[in-house]
């Protein structure tokens, strides 16, 4: 079963990869409208901060039964309250091991 930290990690990426940002409206006070083609519908989330922790509320389907969803991801990386994920950290790994020896290029196997 997949817990609540990987649902909100999917939804993340997801909101990360179909650009939400683009497709959100902030109304104030913590309430956000997200306009979705994909979804064929438009979404209000809340975002509310307590005791320094995000929770969020969505009216679609996922948000109603207490799910992460793309759209309160949407609010909470609007919000700062979500980080992006990083690239692949497999190239960064392999860029690090160039580096620290460049000359093994010259080295024959
Ligand atoms: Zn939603």
């Amino acid at each position: 079963m997949m817990t609540m930290e990987t649902r909100w990690q999917n939804a993340i990426k997801r909101a990360v990869e179909i650009d939400g940002e683009e497709a959100a409206r902030y109304l104030g006070e913590g309430r956000f409208l997200i306009v979705s083609a994909r979804d064929a519908g438009a979404y209000e989330v809340r975002l509310d901060v307590v005791d320094a922790t995000p929770v969020t509320t969505c009216t679609c389907k996922s948000g109603e039964h207490g799910f992460p969803c793309w759209h309160q991801a949407t609010a909470r990386l609007i919000g700062g309250y979500a980080d992006a994920p990083q690239s692949e950290p497999d190239d960064a790994a392999a860029v690090a091991a160039f580096l620290s020896n460049p000359m093994s290029i010259f080295e024959s196997a």
